[in-house]
């Protein structure tokens, strides 16, 4: 025993001077990076210049492609007149009638090229409400030190800073390394599929492939709900971000969603739902996913009833079953849906065809109409189950208007619920984030 402990001992401690050494001997990953030293700018200039940039009145619309298209005009002709030393070094090209596009040759041609964007357009002021502007919507007064008017912020202010910063570099007389696109288009807020979109066309035409696209940003924000169907986008924006992303809702999950479904059912039958029996009956899509995620990680029970071939991911299953092995969860897949919803506390739907799906709709109309929550369905479940449901709904496609509209549906407490939650989601992430 005691050569047993004096063994650990020494292999304790020669692993301590490893790790010791190891840490001592490993260099510092941290880039040293020099202050950049402030470049002398003339505020009052560039910020009468912004003014003036903002009394153009270059509303985009989407019935009219040449609306305002005279105010569009007239600021291309004040961008050349305010900025032109970077006329001088910059080739400009007007697509789609008003979206500019400049190139600025770099010196290095096998450098890969990359684009600032900004965007022209304004949204229109909202009818009635003129008179809650403190000063006129297209003033572009200076007040208290700030630009005021539509525009100023969004996006005038990003596109005359790019042109302010290229007018400065020009008459210093430098020249990018890597050639720089900046792409100001007419129609950002009305989709930008005339000037932007446009642009991209041509960019694939040419044969240019950038390096990276800095575009109009959001605030500085403590965290972000990303909406993106993609799984791997999350997961890039969350690698490169130093605030919390929460996904919004993506292809193979749906995790606020689920978080309030468990939620609401706690506010119904208590904060312990280990053994609660839900049953999910429909397509295996992400809102099933989170909710297999919640039920495993609460010790629920859930089963699945879904056509074959419309099962839930693979890969959920089996790192939800994992984790259920701990918690006591019960998670089954069936194709039968009255079969999974026997003895069932609450049944859950969601429509035939989710997001992104909607091409599909009239063949799943077909595959799914035997998954139907009808009243008849809800009588294999417990007395009084719940019906759920994460909205909108389709009344007579997934579920009988008797049941989402009747007495055990608490489809509104659901969909109030995703407010509460959704702060405290914020909450938690900013806490934890700080
Ligand atoms: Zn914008």
């Amino acid at each position: 025993m005691r050569k047993l402990l004096a063994l650990i001992g020494i292999v304790v401690v020669a692993l301590a001077v490893v790790v010791g050494a190891k840490t001592l001997l490993t260099p510092s990953r941290q880039l040293d990076i020099a202050a950049v030293t402030p470049v002398p700018v003339d505020a009052a200039a560039a910020a009468g210049r912004l003014g003036q940039a903002v009394r153009f009145k270059t509303i985009s619309t989407f019935d009219d492609e040449n609306a305002n298209g005279a105010e569009f005009e007239a600021l291309h002709a004040f961008l050349q007149a305010s900025f032109p030393k970077a006329h001088g070094v910059l080739q400009r090209e007007t697509i789609g009638k008003y979206a500019l596009l400049y190139t600025w040759p770099g010196t290095d041609p096998k450098a890969q090229p990359y684009a600032l964007m900004a965007h022209q357009d304004v949204v229109p002021i909202a009818p009635g409400t003129e008179a809650d502007w403190q000063q006129p919507p297209f003033s572009g007064a200076l007040r208290d030190g700030f630009v005021w008017g539509r525009g100023s912020w969004d996006d005038k202010g990003n596109l005359m800073s790019i042109m302010e910063a290229v007018e400065l570099l020009a008459s210093a007389g430098f020249q990018p390394r890597q050639t720089i696109h900046l792409i100001f288009g007419h129609d950002e807020e009305i989709s930008g599929r005339r000037g932007a979109a446009q642009i991209a066309k041509l960019f694939k035409e040419r044969g240019i492939h950038l390096q990276f696209v800095l575009d109009e940003g959001l605030l500085i924000t403590d965290g972000l709900l990303a909406g993106l169907s993609r799984p791997a986008a999350l997961i890039e924006l969350a690698a490169h971000s130093s605030v919390p992303v929460i996904n919004g809702l993506s292809e193979l999950s749906h995790p606020c969603q689920g978080l309030t479904d468990y939620f609401t059912l706690r506010e119904k039958v208590g904060p312990d739902l280990r053994g609660f029996h839900i049953a999910y009956v429909g397509d295996g899509n992400n809102t099933c996913h989170s909710l297999i995620f919640g039920a495993a990680k609460l010790g629920a029970k859930i089963t699945i009833g879904a056509p074959a071939g419309y099962e839930p991911d693979a890969e959920v299953l089996r790192r939800a079953r994992r984790e259920a092995r701990v918690t006591g969860a019960k998670i089954d897949v069936l194709h039968d849906p009255f079969e999974a919803v026997t003895g069932a506390q609450a049944v859950y739907t969601d429509v035939w065809a989710s997001m992104g799906f909607e091409a599909e709709t009239e063949r799943r109309r077909e595959i799914f109409s035997p998954f139907r929550v009808t009243k008849k369905l809800m009588t294999a479940a417990q007395r009084g189950a719940f019906f759920m449901h994460c909205l909108p709904a389709h009344r007579g496609d997934e579920v009988e208007a008797a049941v989402i509209d009747g007495r055990n549906s608490i489809v509104y407490d659901q969909a109030e619920n995703r407010l509460h939650t959704q702060k405290a989601i914020l909450l938690v992430l900013i806490q934890a984030n700080q």
